[in-house]
């Protein structure tokens, strides 16, 4: 059974074979892409695995039990990751955040994430290693992931009101769990905690103020909670433009009922525009990847779960650095493969979504999110 769904989940998408250069130089840690762009982030996905079945994630119908997902034997090892990780850090990335999937079912993490800890940027510097989770495990494994370097955790929460949450995760999960491990994480030192709650019109958006109240007066701002557009990503969840709640809506509601203003951006390539409440409790994020691109400083590149480097989350075809992995190139080669692959990014497609006739878009073949990783 196993040998029958490697081939089909291996094929699943195109994967390219990322050429070694012939020339190679060492990493100097100042690579940029053709639109000027330096390589900042890398999301790591380590399973492809999920226990909700969010219907604008990875639907039950479409995800059944006997879905392929891929097997062990598919998937990049802790020692993989952390060679590859390496060789972006030598390339200039800063921070790594763990996805999935849902990332805590992947077996020992924690072993992952003490490996990960001990890298250190060119100029020695620890990097900002982070995860993003739905929580299900996160009250019991919070304390282990702290210990192991872990430094902080973004929690995904699309409702506090627990009939609404049930549904929309699709496997009767209860809000009250998702509470706790956000309350572990905080006791055990996770912070700051960013919450995402992506919204989709007509289903979850009479939430949006409830979760603000929640997390304004629960946490002494500890906690940033961040509204996500319900994005077109992947093919599985029937997306349409009237679902999509866009984020200025999203401030109107929060504004009338707790008053914000504009605050300046933590970072080049921040994904989210931040908001904080004018009365001084704490900020919000709004991440509006649908109504207003992000591209022009997007600086996150994607490792998926079996090695493939993708360079947009709405890319139809990643690079096989696992086969490099995997056919004895040494760390020279791969590094010299990477610097090529980024230096060839050109992808904006959030951009030009906007001049694509609605049928263009939906009809590429891209990946899907639980696979890339979010
Ligand atoms: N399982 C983990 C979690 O729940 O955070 C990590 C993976 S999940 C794919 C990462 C994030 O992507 C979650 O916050 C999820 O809500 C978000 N996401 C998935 N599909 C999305 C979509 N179509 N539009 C917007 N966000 C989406």
């Amino acid at each position: 059974m196993a040998e029958r769904a490697i081939p089909i989940a291996d094929l699943r998408y195109a994967a390219a074979t990322p050429r070694i250069p012939e020339q190679l130089t060492p990493p100097s840690g100042l690579l940029s892409d053709r639109l000027g762009r330096p390589l900042h982030d890398l999301r790591i996905s380590v399973t492809d695995r999920c226990n909700f079945r969010c219907s604008y994630c990875m639907p039950k119908e479409i995800f059944t039990n006997d879905y392929g997902f891929l097997p062990q034997s598919s998937l990049l090892s802790f020692e993989e990751i952390t060679r590859l990780a390496r060789i972006f850090v030598a390339h200039g990335v800063h921070k790594l955040r763990l996805t999935g999937g849902e990332p805590l079912l992947r077996k020992n993490l924690e072993k992952l994430i003490e490996m990960l800890s001990g890298l250190r940027t060119p100029d020695g510097q620890p990097l900002d290693l982070t995860l993003t989770t739905n929580a299900t495990l996160l009250a019991r494994k919070a304390q282990a992931l702290k210990d192991a370097g872990l430094k902080r955790v973004t929690v995904s929460l699309d409702a506090l009101d627990d009939a609404v949450f049930r549904r929309m995760n699709d496997v009767d999960f209860p809000v009250a769990d998702v509470l706790a491990g956000i309350e572990e994480a905080r006791r055990v030192g996770l912070g700051p905690i960013k919450v995402n709650m992506v919204v989709k019109r007509g289903t979850n958006d009479q939430e949006i103020v409830p979760m603000a109240r929640w997390f304004r007066e629960h946490y002494d701002g500890q906690v940033i909670l961040r509204f996500i557009e319900f994005m077109d990503v992947g093919a599985s969840n029937g997306w349409r433009m009237d679902d999509v709640l866009p984020s200025a809506e999203v401030r109107r509601r929060i504004d009338a009922a707790f008053p914000l203003e504009p605050l300046e951006p933590n970072a080049t390539g921040e994904t989210a525009e931040r908001w904080r409440y004018r009365d001084g409790a704490g900020e919000i994020g709004l991440i509006s990847s649908v109504t207003q691109a992000f591209c022009g400083d997007c600086n996150r590149a994607r490792l998926s779960t079996e090695g493939r480097l993708y360079l947009c989350l709405f890319a139809s075809q990643g690079q096989d650095l696992r086969a490099l992995l995997r056919g004895g190139a040494t760390d020279e080669q791969i590094a010299g493969a990477v610097g090529l692959i980024w230096q060839e990014r050109d992808d904006r497609y959030s951009e030009l979504r906007g001049a694509m006739k609605a049928d263009e878009g939906s009809g590429r073949r891209r990946v899907e999110m639980h696979y890339i990783g979010g």
